[in-house]
């Protein structure tokens, strides 16, 4: 159930729009080149799951990696909107793990196959709730993601290849973004592999503070 600012949202979640690649640190720590449009991909949302209960991750496919990203929940439809109405439309902020199957995201990347397999399998998303974007500034949204106490990822909105609302317009370019639809928009570097009891510390500025436990 999306949450927002401690109230129930009034849409369900429909689609989780991911974006690959719109950090150049991230980009370069897996030997990808940066692209020149958005890379997109979906998870459904039968991928989300809570922060707040303990992550279960798939067994025997290799390494899920963190990727650590700021989450945007769409609260107005948008088909082939502008930047403007593309951030309006925004009614909340908040932070979820694009968790993926890197040994077999590799493989798939080789048979240039789809990735769907490595990053939308149940439970690939973890999402925490959401708060009003009210002041805070787009374009400078600091994050971070410590792993058993380490300092893993830390981010800054203003290092994206492509910025929040423009990454919308794109989005909505291509299909239609729906009231309770999320947008991730991309991870920083310092991705890494999970194992079974990591206790995770995340942070969106001062807004929010999110504990999480791999089961
Ligand atoms: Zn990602």
């Amino acid at each position: 159930m999306l949450i927002v600012e401690g109230q129930p949202y009034a849409h369900a979640l429909g689609k989780i729009v991911c974006v690959g690649r719109n950090y150049a640190d991230h980009a370069k720590e897996l030997g990808n080149p940066v692209p020149d449009q958005p890379l997109l991909f979906i998870k459904p949302a039968t991928a989300a799951v809570s922060m707040d209960k303990p992550l279960v991750l798939p067994e025997g496919l290799g390494s899920c990696h963190h990727e650590l990203e700021v989450a945007v929940l769409i609260g107005q439809p948008l088909t082939a909107a502008s930047a403007k109405q593309a951030e309006a439309s925004i009614v909340g902020l908040g932070l979820a793990l694009d968790l993926t199957l890197r040994d077999l995201q590799a493989q798939l990347k080789k048979k240039s196959h789809p990735w769907e397999r490595a990053k939308s399998f149940d439970g690939a998303c973890p999402l925490s709730a959401f708060v009003s974007p009210e002041g805070v500034d787009l374009s400078s949204i600091q994050f971070s993601l410590k792993r058993n106490g380490q300092l893993q990822q830390q981010g800054d909105t203003a290092d994206m290849l492509f910025p929040i609302a423009q990454l919308l317009e794109e989005i909505s370019q291509s299909f239609s973004l729906k009231p309770g639809d999320v947008v991730l928009t991309g991870t920083p570097a310092g991705v890494g592999p999970l194992v079974s009891g990591d206790q995770l510390s995340m942070q969106l500025q001062d807004r929010l503070t999110v504990e999480a436990r791999v089961a």
